[in-house]
């Protein structure tokens, strides 16, 4: 696969590789804008702190070469750090509060709006990151006008290929992203060093891991650092879910760009044609 900067993302869509002048006399009216958004935490012993920012970068590196090349989709430099509190106390974790995220996404928003761009997306990979992206979003939205998207990692896990299917929790440091590291950096992982780990929550309770109702840090959850099944792990499987996932933002990337705030209100004579 590509290395990191290499390919159509960090070379032709790469917004800052382009002077002032150019930028200047861009059209934007349909220009979208990615900034990428990752995290710098502990990912358990067998993986690299950097795991959600590569993971990222990587995903950016397949959807690209997947668009157009007169995609109007533009990158930005993409944020390491993320809101990583959770982590925090644990080697390696470099977190932003909350409050510095927010305020540090504000600032970028409000730069693009002084260049004249109009939408704007997050794409993140740190699940740790999406409250904070979801409220940013709509104060960007309504203090600066420019349309905000938020888009999640496109993992999207493949059951015939994944040979512990059966009960399967995947949170943190396990199969996908053990995987998805080892397609993008296998020296970067130590194998010997993954494990499985995961809570005992009782079934029949409502109180899941990924509801809302339950605000966990790391420490309540795993020992290891890991939640999920890091040791079945693979190379190939990992290919397969960037492949995969890289098609599926190439796709919600070319449907951001198209939104049209302005066409989403109904006019009232097509009110009058529905009833
Ligand atoms: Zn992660």
């Amino acid at each position: 696969m590509l290395h990191r900067n290499q390919g159509k993302a960090w070379d032709q869509h790469f917004l800052p590789r382009l002077s002032r002048k150019q930028i200047a006399e861009m059209d934007k009216e349909d220009v979208l804008i990615v900034q990428p958004i990752g995290a710098v935490e502990q990912h358990g012993e067998h993986l690299p702190t950097f795991t959600d920012t590569l993971v990222n970068e990587s995903f950016l590196t397949y959807a690209f070469e997947a668009l157009p090349d007169d995609a109007p989709i533009w990158l930005l430099p993409p944020l390491p750090y993320g809101k990583s509190t959770e982590h925090l106390g644990h080697s390696g974790t470099i977190s932003l509060s909350a409050t510095t995220l927010i305020g540090l996404l504000q600032d970028i928003a409000r730069s693009l709006q002084l260049s004249g761009f109009r939408k704007l997306v997050f794409y993140n990979t740190h699940g740790g990151n999406v409250d904070v992206l979801n409220l940013v979003g709509r104060e960007i939205r309504i203090e600066t006008g420019l349309a905000v998207f938020h888009i999640q990692s496109p993992v999207v896990p493949d059951p015939a290929l994944f040979p512990a299917s059966g009960q399967r929790i995947d949170i943190h440091g396990g199969d996908a992203e053990t995987s998805l590291v080892l397609a993008a950096r296998p020296h970067w992982v130590d194998m010997k060093l993954a494990v499985d780990e995961f809570p005992q929550l009782p079934a029949d309770s409502s109180i899941q891991l990924k509801s809302k109702t339950f605000a966990w840090i790391i420490d309540d959850l795993s020992d290891s650092g890991i939640v999920g099944y890091a040791t079945v792990a693979s190379k190939d499987y990992g290919t397969h879910l960037f492949e995969r996932g890289g098609q599926a933002l190439a796709k919600l990337l070319l449907e951001c760009a198209a939104f049209d705030m302005k066409n989403l209100k109904l006019h009232p004579k097509s009110m009058e044609a529905l009833q």
